[in-house]
């Protein structure tokens, strides 16, 4: 079909519904912040409501045409990219807040709402959205219950999942579905709900969500600390998570600290540099926290901190850490974000760092994470005289190794950040063939003409 004729097809047939087929459009909304795909998409809709989704979706059926859920476009995994032609659908104008009711401490919002437009209403209301991370000035709540996202404060207040409370939903084959409507405790068979969290799009578009908010947290302090070795980066967590009520604990290296140095032209937070730094925040309790200093101090674990001593400080101090992605995305950088259960943290970075620098040696290679999870976000920094193509795959043959290894604790290779079209090659490293399997049925009961995300995730 030409752009023409689609053209006329999509006014005739959708003739309420915003499209562009401008190529600055089709390639600003054909790409996440990965950057290892072209984007090749034939048109971006912007809908305003769930029935005008549902009406693409039919006519999508229809006529074959492959679409794309897109949501703030933060994404690290190629999910909401269209490299073949796709209809991309921009969540972007659901935007809407509404239905505040303070005895269930609940919310509606469309799928379009950005995650800190949320914890702004949150905190109006003297209420809290506790889900956070350094994209959470751009990310939607539809790409956030998509990819289930985790961030910050996952430690003590969990992920997306545990807000969500109901789900509007336009199916792969075109029906409106609403899941659990915001009820607290219902148990009448299968939750679709949770089966729609993390689905990264492959079985139908959120279009609207009822989320908890909870009662605001206590005055929180930030510390952040220098520490000696990979091993002291545990023995301190045990420590913290004892002594302190813990909201999170950030790791990262002193190459992290250099780039955001560097990048932010921020001077260096301490007088040496020290291999290794951990951030925690915490409820307000100077008295425990220099506890967990001097304990580390006297350990030879700790060689350094800092507790900030005002809200001004703790927000500079966060930015050492919020910082780091910003710092290094000119680098194309290809992220590895992987979990092990957190008590092998230790034994499994010791492995890791012996594989890197036997399949790595030339590469710079960036760490950072959410230790307190489990999770470590391992950058490979892309030399700039190399292609993304040879970078892409050199990366992807040393993701066996990588990979192997993770397979070798029982971790996930996307603790995170989802499949979609980067870590779909190598899901088998954390899915069992029979759970891919399922996932393949599920995906076709809601989608059975394959219409919604084509190609993600699983084939
Ligand atoms: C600087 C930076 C820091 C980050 N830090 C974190 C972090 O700490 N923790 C974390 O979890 N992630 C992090 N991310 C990744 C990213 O922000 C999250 O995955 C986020 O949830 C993606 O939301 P989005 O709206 O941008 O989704 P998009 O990138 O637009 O889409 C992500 C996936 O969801 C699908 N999708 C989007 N909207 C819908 C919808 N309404 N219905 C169905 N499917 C949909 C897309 O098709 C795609 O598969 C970070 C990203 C950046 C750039």
């Amino acid at each position: 079909m030409t752009e023409q004729t689609l053209e006329s097809l999509l006014q005739n047939r959708l003739p309420s519904i915003d499209f562009s087929m401008e190529s600055n459009d089709l390639k600003s909304f054909g790409q996440d912040w990965t950057r290892f795909h072209q984007p090749n998409a034939t048109v971006v809709f912007f809908p305003n409501n769930t029935e005008e989704i549902q009406a693409i979706v039919q006519l999508a059926n229809e006529l074959d045409a492959v679409v794309v859920p897109s949501g703030g476009r933060t994404g690290y995994s190629g999910g909401a990219v269209a490299t073949m032609g796709e209809w991309v659908i921009s969540l972007v104008r659901l935007n809407q807040i509404s239905d505040f009711n303070d005895i269930d401490q609940t919310v509606k919002v469309g799928a379009g709402v950005i995650t800190e437009q949320l914890q702004h209403f949150a905190k109006e209301q003297g209420l809290f959205y506790p889900v956070d991370f350094a994209s959470s000035g751009s990310s939607h709540i539809g790409g956030n219950i998509a990819t289930n996202a985790g961030g910050i404060r996952v430690l003590r207040y969990g992920l997306t999942r545990d807000y969500i409370l109901g789900l509007t939903v336009v199916t792969g084959r075109g029906d409106v579905i609403e899941l659990n409507k915001g009820l607290v405790k219902n148990a009448s068979g299968l939750d679709l709900r949770h089966l729609m969290i993390g689905s990264e799009g492959i079985l139908g578009i959120i279009t609207e969500a009822e989320i908890k908010l909870i009662n605001q947290a206590p005055n929180q302090s930030v510390m952040l600390l220098a520490l000696s070795s990979l091993e002291a980066v545990m023995a301190v967590f045990a420590d913290a998570r004892t002594t302190l009520n813990l909201s999170s604990f950030e790791f990262f290296s002193d190459r992290s600290l250099q780039k955001v140095m560097a990048h932010r032209n921020f001077s260096n937070p301490f007088e040496d540099i020290h291999p290794f730094y951990v951030l925690l925040e915490f409820d307000e309790n100077e008295m425990a926290a220099m506890q967990v200093f001097e304990r580390g101090m006297e350990a030879m674990h700790v060689t350094d901190g800092i507790i900030a001593q005002s809200l001004d400080q703790a927000e500079q101090l966060w930015q050492y850490r919020e910082g780091i992605s910003e710092s290094i995305a000119h680098h194309t950088p290809y992220k590895n974000d992987i979990s092990v259960k957190i008590s092998q943290v230790p034994k499994f970075m010791n492995q890791l760092e012996e594989v890197l620098s036997i399949e790595y040696p030339d590469f710079e290679t960036i760490w950072f994470g959410h230790i307190g999870d489990g999770n470590l976000h391992l950058n490979i920094l892309k030399p700039q005289n190399m292609s993304t193509t040879v970078f892409k795959a050199r990366c992807e043959q040393v993701n066996a190794h990588v990979y192997g290894l993770i397979q070798k604790f029982g971790g996930s290779i996307s603790a995170e950040h989802g499949v979609g079209l980067l870590k779909k090659p190598f899901l088998g490293y954390t899915r069992s063939e029979t759970e891919i399997q399922l996932i393949q049925q599920i995906k076709r009961v809601f989608d059975p003409n394959n219409i919604v995300n084509r190609g993600k995730v699983v084939d």
